[in-house]
């Protein structure tokens, strides 16, 4: 080969294409490889190799060589070049931007620390050992180190070793390794993150009949290298232990196996079960671990040296061979969606890797998202369930209280009688208990109980949160803070107070109420260190901690025997949010929460604050009847022409002036309605297509307008979206925009 095609390190539509080069007569270039390349003007600079080319049209005298390679590897497998071009074609990104996806950001510009060791080798023949040793007799040290070599296992040593037992000894080290009796070698030391959890092997549970007739589907399918599968498990009903066995199948086949979980440091226990099963086999990718961390294990994985990646979305990159499995635990949750460029879904990147490298699909929850239990009823995923718990452990029984009802009889307390109840009596069995609130801070806005008025912030269309740390109101859009007012600015009445209730609010009630007993509070305040997380949950664990108080985070895959008691100390928040997702996202929320409860021999009781108690997403999450509000919320879906039955684009504009915004709004509408006319397939689309403000209407004094349209999800589709996308780049001084496919947030 003479020739090959480069995608250069430049982020840049003006360069999103391949460049063809020479490679330099004796060099070794593969395809996936990083190389320095001349570019333009510039001396040099990083690329990859996407593919030889054979012939080449371009003028011999105007193609440039390649310098060299950057490694002697490539840091990109086939497969995975394959990915990253299915990400530049359906999220409209540069090529680069996707390829910057696939090794880590530590090794591009060569910002890379490599741990290194020096050792010496003994290279002497045995037979004459002894008498090479003995005629170094006037250089003692060379003869030590000799010495020390001959003796040690692989007649091999650190060099730091040797210098800690013969004192300094590089001279001696030098001599012997120019006069060819020792060689010195450096070699990589890989730094392990989780070092401390190798830990205790555990041996294997006895599977239930569920389990079996799961993996008696999963284990034949992982045979034949095909299959995806949706496993819908109720809480407790032994996922974990399917996704082992599983990965060891496939361990046994000599292939590989990928574990995506929501967010790695909210699940330790997944990783931990993994590490008492796998050991050394097993490598851990997430975001929390420092980049040199990040680049060793990396590493390990690229030279083949585990079976099992854990991780988070970005673990979907994994340069494993053989992939035979792909695991997406909790399946429903949003974080496999990135929403920065490039924007990519962690779950259709697996599909999309399993079908190309002949591997079985498992995607898991308690609590399917929509989208994917309508595939699973059309027949694209294979449906596995799992109904009951663990050893015919009942599902926790939930109770609804009104939260209306305790108003009127005079309770203004953020706790029912009934859940003070439960709570009281969870205590005196010397058991633990989880209180599920929904919000961060204190509480979360003030308002006015005469007139009604609520302080928003001064330049966003948002109400100010109440924090007690500091007794100061924040806006979480922008950061901005100011004192809480004595008296209403509207009306001047001094009943302005706090509404809503906040995870402070409740950790110093609990503390009120069961003065002896420590509560811990799990929120985005107190688990801002590096190993906050893992510090609370081990002090709960531990069982030092009685009451766990948390938001979102204590929701998930979290398995405490001990806990016998959830309270949902307020539902509301989540069911009012403006956004078509919110019951999906609320059932998920209750039915997770409620699944912590009475996960071992003691059955749970959960109880379910809410001012709302006919909500169906409510009502349904108390049954855990997941199928009856698949059933209610896939009508409400298909009336209103929302996800999975559509594609939702949205194009935000956001200028300095409100005005200027609906104008760039309108114009861009007049486009896509040129566009569709044009376009009889498309056409009917057009009555979906609206011009409005966004929901929060200002933030940061930037004016917001969005233009929506909605269009069945299809293939002819696609060229609607790039039309959106297209236009989303265009130049605007004084207004940005952004094109948005399915966002996770529609404000
Ligand atoms: P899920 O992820 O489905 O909510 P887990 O995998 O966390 O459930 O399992 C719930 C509990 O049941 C865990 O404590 C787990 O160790 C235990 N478990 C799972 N399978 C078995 C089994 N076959 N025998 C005994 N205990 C099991
Ligand atoms: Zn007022
Ligand atoms: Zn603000």
């Amino acid at each position: 080969m003479r020739f090959c095609q480069v995608i250069v390190d430049i982020a840049h539509e003006d360069v999103d294409r391949v460049f063809t080069y020479r490679i330099p007569e004796g060099m070794t270039v593969l395809p996936g490889m990083r190389v320095h390349v001349p570019f333009g003007h510039r001396k040099r600079i990083e690329g990859i190799v996407i593919r030889f080319e054979e012939h080449c049209d371009v003028p011999e005298d105007r193609i440039r060589e390649i310098q060299e390679p950057l490694e002697d590897y490539p840091v990109i497998l086939p497969q995975l070049l394959d990915l990253a071009d299915y990400i530049h074609r359906t999220s409209f990104c540069a090529m680069a931007q996707a390829l910057r996806l696939l090794y880590p950001a530590e090794m591009r510009g060569e910002r890379i620390t490599q741990k290194k060791r020096e050792f010496a080798v003994l290279t002497v023949p045995e037979d004459i050992r002894t008498q090479v040793r003995e005629a170094q007799h006037r250089a003692p040290k060379r003869a030590a180190i000799l010495e020390a070599l001959e003796q040690s296992e692989g007649n091999e040593a650190e060099t730091a070793l040797l210098r800690s037992r013969l004192g300094e000894c590089r001279q001696a080290l030098t001599a012997l390794a120019a006069m060819g009796l020792i060689r010195l070698e450096q070699r990589e030391i890989l730094r392990r993150p989780y070092g401390e959890m190798e830990a205790l092997s555990a041996a294997d549970p006895e599977l239930t009949l569920e389990q079996r007739a799961v993996l008696s589907q999963l284990l034949p399918a992982i045979d034949r290298g095909e299959g995806r599968f949706l496993l819908y498990g109720v809480t407790g009903s032994g996922k974990t232990e399917v996704y082992i066995r599983a990965v060891r199948a496939v361990a046994a086949q000599g292939k590989t196996a990928i574990v995506l979980v929501p967010e790695i440091a909210l699940t330790p226990q997944m990783v931990s079960w993994f590490r008492s099963r796998f050991g050394e086999d097993a490598a851990v990718l997430h975001s929390r671990l420092s980049p040199g961390e990040r680049y060793d294990e990396w590493r390990r994985i690229r030279r083949g040296e585990v079976r099992v990646v854990i991780g988070a979305r970005s673990a979907i990159f994994a340069p494993l061979d053989r992939v035979g499995l792909i695991i997406v635990d909790e399946e429903h949750e949003q974080t496999y969606q990135a929403e920065n460029t490039p924007q990519y879904d962690a779950r259709d990147l697996a599909r999309r890797r399993c079908e190309r490298e002949g591997a079985t699909l498992l995607l898991a929850s308690a609590t399917p998202s929509l989208r994917s239990f309508a595939l699973a009823q059309r027949g694209d995923l294979t449906l596995l369930e799992m109904p009951t718990r663990v050893a015919g452990r009942p599902l926790p029984e939930v109770r609804i209280i009104d939260m209306r009802e305790e108003l009127r009889q005079g309770n203004r307390s953020v706790f029912s009688g009934a859940m003070l109840d439960g709570l009281t009596r969870c205590m005196e069995a010397g058991k633990q208990a989880i209180l599920f609130v929904n919000r961060r801070g204190y509480s979360t806005f003030v308002s006015c109980r005469s007139c009604g008025y609520t302080v928003q912030c001064p330049h966003c269309d948002i109400s100010m949160t109440y924090h007690s740390s500091g007794n100061v109101l924040r806006c979480h859009y922008c950061g901005m803070e100011q004192p809480v007012p004595a008296e209403c600015p509207e009306c001047g009445s001094r009943y302005i107070r706090y509404f809503g209730t906040g995870t402070q609010r409740v950790e110093e009630e609990v503390r009120r109420r069961f003065p002896g007993v420590l509560a811990l509070r799990m929120d985005n305040d107190t688990t801002r260190g590096k190993d906050a997380h893992a510090t609370i949950l081990e002090r709960f664990r531990s069982g030092e901690a009685k009451i766990l108080v948390g938001t979102q985070m204590i929701a998930k895959g979290l398995d405490f025997p001990n806990v016998t008691m959830v309270g949902i100390v307020a539902a509301d928040a989540m069911l009012k949010l403006p956004d078509y997702r919110s019951a999906e996202r609320a059932f998920q929320l209750l039915t997770q929460v409620a699944g912590r409860a009475g996960r071992a021999d003691t059955s749970g009781e959960v109880f379910l604050q809410t001012y709302d108690p006919e909500h169906y997403a409510v009502e349904t999450a108390s049954r855990q009847d997941y199928r009856a509000f698949y059933e209610r919320e896939m009508h409400y879906r298909r009336q209103a022409l929302y996800p999975p039955f559509t594609v939702i684009a949205r194009l935000v504009f956001e200028a300095d002036e409100d005005e200027r915004g609906r104008r760039e709004a309108s114009a861009a509408a007049g486009e896509m309605e040129a566009f569709f006319e044009k376009r009889l397939y498309l056409k009917k689309y057009l009555k979906t297509m609206r011009v409005l403000e966004c929901p929060v209407h200002r933030i940061r004094d930037k004016y917001r307008w969005e233009l929506v349209v909605k269009m069945v999800d299809q293939p002819v589709c696609r060229e609607a979206l790039e039309r959106l996308s297209a236009l989303a780049e265009g130049d605007r001084t004084g207004c940005r925009s952004v094109c948005q496919i399915n966002p996770q947030s529609l404000l």
